[in-house]
């Protein structure tokens, strides 16, 4: 079992990856991995799809990235990402919030778009709205896509530098979920929660870890340890924390297709840390290829 390959966090076109769901699946067991997880945005839309589509010897994690804020430090609040797995997809909290988010999402998105057509750049909200499925939940690869499209920039990194990050003028910042109600929402309906990225400091501000004490001792399950983003003395420093704290630690890719340069597998679970994560979760079900 030790030369098991596992990827716990993914994007499809469900939200702001570019791979279907179905595709995902495939590029996931091509790509030589024996266990995935889809963890879209604020959506568990493509947990379906995934499912029918599993070859054969993949096992697919179902989970969701939600989009969460930390106001334990002080300043403004800080974003924070936070994988839920294995928790009911029905239970009315979680839907509830998780359309609130997907609907500011939209509207996020407009204004951001509308800044950008105000100033004279060619860039129209309705049509970028258009193209995006109902009910979806646009993100700024979205926006950064209509930027190609209309020549103003050939990559999504670029789109982020030079329009789309927080510091950049068209930012319009969204009411996220406070991340301590995320965690009793996904363990009240079964699941378990992982702490995204916590020290992806090219993201913009990141949390104390003081404050990942704090959610620790709220219920968070573990912390993702090795992720794209995150330099290698954070490393080290988030997997003694959590042995410290008894945290699971997780290691992911984040793929998100062609919108990031990231391949799948690229950052891999120990197949122990899985099953302390699957120990403790009994809102859903694994599905095995
Ligand atoms: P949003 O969900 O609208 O806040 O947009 C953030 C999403 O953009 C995240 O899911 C990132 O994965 C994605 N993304 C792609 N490239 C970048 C980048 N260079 N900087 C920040 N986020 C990025
Ligand atoms: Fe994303
Ligand atoms: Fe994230
Ligand atoms: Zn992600």
């Amino acid at each position: 079992m030790g030369s098991m390959r596992i990827d716990l966090h993914t994007h499809s076109t469900v939200s702001d990856g570019t791979d279907s769901p179905a595709e995902l699946v495939a590029v996931a067991a091509a790509a030589g991995l024996d266990v995935v997880a889809l963890t879209d945005h604020d959506t568990t839309a493509g947990w379906e799809e995934a499912t029918a589509a599993l070859p054969a010897g993949l096992t697919l994690v179902p989970g969701a990235e939600l989009s969460c804020v930390s106001e334990h430090d002080p300043g403004r609040g800080i974003s924070v990402h936070l994988l839920g797995y294995l928790f009911d997809p029905a239970a009315t909290a979680i839907v509830t919030e998780q359309r609130r988010l997907r609907v500011e999402r939209r509207e996020r998105l407009y204004a951001m778009a509308r800044g950008m057509a105000a100033d004279g750049l060619p860039i129209d909200a309705d049509e970028l709205l258009s193209l995006l499925p109902p009910d979806s939940p646009a993100g700024r690869p979205h926006l950064a896509q209509a930027l190609i499209r209309a020549g103003l920039v050939t990559t999504v990194d670029q789109a982020f530098a030079e329009y789309l990050g927080s510091g950049r003028g068209y930012y319009v910042p969204r009411h996220d979920t406070p991340v301590e109600d995320a965690i009793e929402m996904i363990a009240a309906a079964g699941g378990v929660t992982v702490f995204a990225h916590p020290l992806a400091r090219s993201r913009g501000r990141v949390v104390s870890i003081e404050t990942i004490v704090k959610l620790a001792e709220h219920g968070l399950t573990g912390i993702e340890v090795d992720h794209p983003n995150h330099e290698k003395a954070d490393r080290e420093l988030l997997r003694d924390l959590a042995r410290q704290l008894g945290l699971v630690q997780t290691g992911s890719s984040d793929y998100h297709g062609t919108n990031k340069m990231i391949p799948i597998g690229a950052e891999t679970t120990d197949p122990e840390q899985l099953e302390a994560l699957l120990d403790k979760a009994s809102g859903a079900q694994i599905a095995v290829g």
